[in-house]
């Protein structure tokens, strides 16, 4: 794939799928893997694999598979996960302090580099090794650490305006806790967790 063409989402969503898996294989060292044995453990057809895999080049040994730490340094290199990835965090609240201690998913070169609160009781704490900063620092310390994520975990009415003290910034990714939609300019990709609607969803499901 040339290097300007763009992946498709649900690919970009596929991949650090294969990534955890691939790197749970690095650990309990497993040099090897078909997209048979990734399909079943990960519950994706094994020949949406091969494909999601053959679009980068080719990866994989027919009859052997995958060797594991190739395609791990691959897929980081097609996420962009080869440099570090700053994210700063907006909400230093129960979540944010759930979210800024719990580093595990965060490995893979992302580390929360500033937390922000609104609460002047707050600013100054340590959370996970930083000192909460107040808003008015926002702009100056993503541009001074080249901040280029952000996670929001404000109450819901604070949400949209903290995006765009976020967007003002230069932040390009947004991952919003707060359930609420909130909108940003074009060039800027917002991500939800919203864990009510998916609960909500879930709920359908129960007979
Ligand atoms: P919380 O009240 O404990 O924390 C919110 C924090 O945001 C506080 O520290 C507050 O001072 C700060 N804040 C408020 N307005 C702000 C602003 N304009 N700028 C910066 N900081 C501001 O709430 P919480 O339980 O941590 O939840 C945070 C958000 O995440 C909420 O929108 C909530 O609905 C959502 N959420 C929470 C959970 C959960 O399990 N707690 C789960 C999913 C989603």
């Amino acid at each position: 794939m040339a290097k300007h063409e763009k992946i498709s989402e649900a690919v970009v969503r596929r991949l650090p799928i294969y990534l955890r898996y691939l790197s749970y294989l690095q650990q309990v060292e497993v040099t090897t893997v078909s997209s048979q044995q990734m399909g079943r453990n990960l519950d994706v057809n094994p020949a949406q694999i091969r494909k999601d895999l053959a679009a980068f080049g080719d990866f994989g040994k027919k009859g052997i598979g995958y060797d594991v730490n190739y395609l791990v340094e691959k897929i980081r290199q097609i996420l962009k996960l080869t440099d570090e990835i700053r994210v700063a965090l907006v909400g230093a609240g129960n979540l944010g302090h759930a979210i800024s201690n719990y580093n595990a998913y965060l490995k893979d070169n992302m580390r929360i580099a500033a937390i922000f609160d609104s609460n002047p009781k707050k600013v100054g704490n340590e959370l996970a090794g930083l000192s909460i900063q107040p808003l008015d620092e926002l702009a100056e310390t993503i541009a001074a650490k080249q901040i280029k994520l952000a996670i929001i975990t404000v109450p819901a009415p604070a949400a949209q305006s903290v995006c765009d003290l976020l967007t003002q910034a230069g932040i390009k990714g947004i991952l919003n806790f707060a359930p609420t939609t909130i909108r940003a300019p074009k060039d800027v990709r917002i991500h939800y967790a919203d864990v009510t609607s998916n609960l909500q969803s879930l709920a359908y499901y129960l007979t």
